[in-house]
């Protein structure tokens, strides 16, 4: 296996990014819900600045799919929500899969600017792999904005393959499962949504659609400010000049833009406790599908629309979710058809 290197974050003195890590939990309520000391009632800022620092994460889209309520309960009601097994098991085989193409090479970040380096530089190791020969890349960060300027997202794709002979590249997404089932329709839709958008973002870093003003107007970073020694002791040979963050930029998107886009959307599902693929299902990447639904999503994150709970059709995500006995579009949704109940059968 062709062994690239991957730069995990050491330890973060600014620690605005810090909570938002765990890319990979995209089900259910998220690991982390702990009270973040806002004051809902009265903060009137929308919920994309008031929840978080400046971006969104896939994973955040992708929970929002299950259910808007539910997402937005996970940053307003205090508790805490512990790791499941499940979870873990999953993600140690994410970094089983990521250690077998590549080495994890700590690096201490001092700065927002030393932060978002090392998303670059693992980005920047995927892409330079390509073009050096590397069929595979695993756990690489794509950013940038969508159909407007104004909301900036951040994922971590799971796998991207590389055919230097057609000059194709394949995204791939790993999802472990506990049964030997196909994933519930639900479960598909999220997973569907959650490819479609790695593509989008990944494309439009190969197409030169990010700018650097961009990040630096969502990200609040300087793009002149000298990198930390931790990041630029680890930066390599081929990097050495590159004393901020500017430098780096500039060299990826230049990298960047001697690849392709995406042209294969799949996601393989694992038997957890085998670890055994059990199936590939191919994905059809929809534009229109994609900017609707981010179009919808962008209305709640900017406050434009209350959140919403499930449709009657989907009341069984209810049973297992840990804000039912609390949630009140469950309540209004449970009235309203007591209510249309009660007219049927005066009418019968
Ligand atoms: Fe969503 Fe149902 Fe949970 Fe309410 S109870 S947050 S509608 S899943």
């Amino acid at each position: 296996v062709d062994q690239q290197r991957s730069y995990g974050e050491e330890k973060e003195t600014n620690n605005q990014y810090l909570e938002n890590t765990n890319e990979n939990n995209t089900t259910g309520p998220p690991v982390e819900l702990k009270d973040r000391g806002l004051n809902v009632a009265t903060d009137q800022r929308p919920p994309v600045e008031k929840f978080r620092p400046g971006y969104l994460w896939v994973s955040d889209l992708i929970r929002q799919n299950w259910c808007e309520q539910q997402l937005y309960y996970t940053f307003t009601i205090p508790g805490i929500v512990e790791e499941n097994p499940v979870m873990l098991q999953g993600s140690s085989l994410h970094l089983a899969r990521e250690l077998a193409v590549h080495d994890i090479v700590s690096v201490e970040v001092m700065s927002s600017e030393d932060i978002w380096a090392v998303k670059l530089l693992n980005l920047l190791t995927a892409v330079q792999g390509f073009l050096d020969g590397i069929k595979i890349a695993r756990e690489i960060p794509v950013f940038g904005t969508l159909y407007d300027n104004d909301t900036f997202l951040v994922g971590l794709v799971d796998e991207l393959r590389f055919d230097p002979d057609n000059y194709t590249i394949e995204l791939v997404e790993l999802k472990t499962r506990q049964a030997r089932s196909f994933p519930s329709k639900a479960q598909q839709t999220q997973h569907n949504l959650q490819v479609m958008l790695y593509k989008k973002l990944f494309d439009n870093l190969v197409q030169g659609k990010v700018s650097k003003e961009v990040m630096v107007k969502h990200l609040h970073i300087s793009l002149d400010k000298e990198l930390g020694e931790g990041v630029r002791n680890n930066m390599g040979d081929k990097l050495l000049s590159c004393k901020t963050l500017r430098e780096l930029t500039d060299h990826l998107f230049e990298r960047l833009q001697c690849l392709t886009c995406v042209s294969g959307l799949s996601i393989e599902y694992v038997h957890q406790e085998s670890q055994e693929t059990m199936f590939h299902h191919s994905v059809v990447y929809d534009e229109n599908l994609l900017e609707s639904q981010i179009h919808h999503y962008m209305g709640f994150w900017r406050g434009n629309r209350p959140p919403e709970g499930v449709d009657i059709e989907e009341a069984w995500k209810c049973q297992r979710c840990d804000f039912s006995s609390v949630c009140e579009w469950r309540q209004i949704k449970a009235e309203e058809c007591m209510r249309k109940n009660k007219t049927a059968n005066n009418m019968s």
